[in-house]
């Protein structure tokens, strides 16, 4: 399949979740994940009406996304979806207009610190580990619902993140355990939007987007609240290099 096919497949599958929550698709935004694809795949995908691309490594950003948006007059949208080190903020907000994996208090302050020099804002999503499981990055948030202590520390690390200059804290992201069937992943995201809404109305700050749902659980994802989905393979297959 082409990847124009592989997009009118992901939109229409999009639309029927959309529909069987009562939702409007255009309150669902495809993230196409191009890391690892090169220029001319990202391409073949702006011709076909994306564009929000996710990568996921600043070193192949630095390269890819201006021989990218060389090549074309559509302006494009950069989310970065990986794992960010704190000593590599600096090459953050040149490079990305929606960062989703800021996963620490110490990162966002230094997102922060380089935005007010450069009198710049940036929106963000704060990663969050709702799952528990030991691999995943982001705010330790499993138990959240019946140990007051993990709320309190949330409340108050994600207080601080949202009175930083510069940051513009849109809301949060999540990426769901690998299981055999999707369906298992539904109370992962329902927790994420559940989270979502004790975080926005304790802190009284607007926290509209979730970023959930990938190839094997974004119909899932959309049913529970997803604003944003990130799709790699079943737009672009299989990723050239497994990372
Ligand atoms: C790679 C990646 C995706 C896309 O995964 P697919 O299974 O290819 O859709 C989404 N989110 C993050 C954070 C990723 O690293």
């Amino acid at each position: 399949m082409s990847i124009a096919a592989n997009i009118a497949q992901v939109q229409a599958e999009i639309a029927a979740a959309c529909a069987r929550a009562d939702r409007a698709p255009a309150g669902v935004t495809l993230v196409a994940v191009s890391k690892t694809h090169p220029p001319a795949a990202i391409l073949q995908a702006v011709e076909a009406g994306l564009r929000h691309f996710g990568e996921n490594r600043v070193e192949e950003s630095e390269t890819k996304i201006p021989a990218t948006i060389a090549q074309t007059d559509e302006p494009l949208i950069w989310h970065m979806i990986g794992h960010i080190q704190s000593r590599k903020a600096k090459q953050i907000p040149p490079l990305y207009q929606v960062v989703h994996s800021v996963d620490t208090l110490k990162l966002a302050a230094k997102l922060s610190q380089q935005l007010t020099a450069a009198a710049d804002t940036l929106d963000v999503l704060l990663e969050t580990n709702v799952s528990g499981e030991a691999s995943k990055a982001g705010f330790a948030a499993a138990g959240w619902h019946t140990d007051p202590a993990i709320r309190e520390r949330l409340l108050a690390e994600i207080g601080q993140i949202v009175a930083l200059p510069g940051l513009n804290v849109r809301g949060l992201m999540t990426m769901a355990p690998i299981v055999a069937d999707a369906a298992q992943t539904r109370p992962i995201f329902a927790d994420l939007r559940q989270l979502r809404d004790l975080l926005a109305d304790s802190l009284h700050h607007p926290l509209p987007d979730l970023s959930m749902g990938m190839t094997d659980d974004y119909p899932v994802a959309i049913e529970e609240g997803a604003t944003i989905v990130r799709i790699g393979r079943a737009i672009f297959g299989e990723r050239q290099t497994e990372r």
